[in-house]
């Protein structure tokens, strides 16, 4: 037998596991200092009080014969998909209950969507980039093309006319930048897709995180219900990393190479998913109720208020940054042209604080730098001023 010979084309991802070595050494070498951790893409506040309250009532349901449930419908129960809908009409998307299906998590969706489509089609992913877009490709074996995020468009890659795709990843507010697309780029990025008989595949992970008037869906721009798929995540927003739940979005309208895309999506997830757990579609649809949005609002502050801390420092210190405004993340350009393996080996030992270098994730990430607003507000606060101390 053979394997998948797609897989002997990735490249080893040293990143997290070289971070976490460099981290151990220096904690085990300096058991008296305090280290301080802004590279995780975790978060650590606890669930909402009432999505944990009915978490526990689902499970209750399902000890009482009366109440119990067997399999969920594959695209999520219509109450969940009713309260997705609703979710987006609160910032004036519309989108259907039946364009919604309930999954466990971005990653999977994303990592699977390329089910549905050739091995033949043309990849296109911004740089820097989340890796599970380019690896999950590279597993496929097709083929990717880059489009550059760097300064000269504020990390927010734009399309080139002269370069086609069949598929376009997008992710905005975007990780690692922190940037976020405003109406006037995606509308570029969806007449270029269309123009193309391209298909994007849109990542609002973040979008809870937007502050200012960007589009929190990519379905907020006209034209998109033609060429894109949206992907959207609890996780970040109401904490749900460890609880999985997250909902795709396919417009009924798109169709491609003859092929109405809702429907072959559908499929592929009747074939190889068995839908979400009831506690977990229970405490889904408490997030979206009024009391869940008041309760995830204030986890998203706090988080938001470390991302301010941390991108006042970097105006403080003069040092180019992108994010920490509408994202949790700040992308910072490694300081005295420090490369970002320099520049972490730096910040661990003087001022004993942990990020995440930048070359990780893509060939314009070198020399830049990624911080994180998911901690503890007293580390974040304690680290923003070592790391001002240490460079001013
Ligand atoms: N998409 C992006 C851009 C992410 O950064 C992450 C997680 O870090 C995910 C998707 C994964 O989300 P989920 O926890 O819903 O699988």
């Amino acid at each position: 037998m053979k394997i998948n010979s797609n897989f002997d084309n990735l490249v080893p991802n040293y990143l997290f596991a070289e971070v976490a070595k460099r981290t151990n050494e220096f904690i085990e070498n300096n058991p008296d200092k305090k280290v301080i951790k802004l590279g995780i893409g975790d978060v650590t506040l606890p669930l909402a009080p009432v999505v944990v309250e009915a978490m526990k009532q689902g499970a209750d349901e399902l000890g009482n014969k009366d109440t119990f449930k067997g399999y969920p419908d594959y695209e999520g129960y219509e109450f969940v998909r009713k309260a997705v809908s609703d979710y987006y009409k609160s910032f004036g998307v519309s989108v259907s209950p039946d364009e919604i299906l309930i999954n466990d998590g971005a990653k999977s969706d994303s990592g699977n969507i390329g089910d549905i489509f050739s091995k033949d089609n043309t990849v296109l992913v911004t740089d820097p980039v989340y890796p599970v877009y380019v690896d999950s490709n590279i597993m496929a074996g097709r083929t990717i093309v880059y489009a550059d995020s760097d300064a000269s468009n504020g990390f927010a890659a734009m399309p080139d006319e002269s370069v086609s795709a069949d598929i376009i990843y997008l992710c905005s507010p975007n990780n690692p930048t922190g940037s976020a697309y405003s109406y006037d780029q995606l509308k570029a990025w969806v007449d270029y897709a269309n123009k193309n008989d391209a298909i994007i595949i849109y990542d609002a992970a973040y979008e809870a995180f937007i502050t200012e008037d960007l589009p929190r869906s990519i379905f907020a721009v006209e034209g998109s219900r033609t060429c894109a798929i949206e992907l959207c995540s609890l996780s970040k927003t109401a904490g749900f990393t460890g609880t999985r739940c997250g909902y795709t979005v396919i417009p009924k309208e798109l169709e491609r190479d003859g092929h109405n895309i809702y429907k072959l999506w559908y499929r592929r997830e009747a074939t190889k998913f068995n839908g979400v757990s009831w506690p977990v579609q229970r405490a889904a649809a408490a997030v979206f109720s009024d009391e869940g949005q008041r309760q995830i609002k204030e986890n998203i502050a706090y988080y938001q208020e470390n991302a301010r801390i941390i991108a006042s420092a970097m105006d403080e210190l003069g040092i180019y940054y992108t994010g920490g405004k509408n994202s949790p993340y700040i992308w910072l350009k490694c300081p005295n042209g420090m490369g970002s393996w320099e520049f972490f080996d730096f910040l661990l030992e003087k001022a004993n604080v942990v990020g995440t270098p930048g070359e990780g994730f893509g060939k314009n990430g070198e020399g830049y730098f990624r911080l994180t607003s998911f901690g503890d507000r007293d580390n974040t606060i304690e680290a923003v001023e070592r790391i001002k101390k240490v460079l001013s």
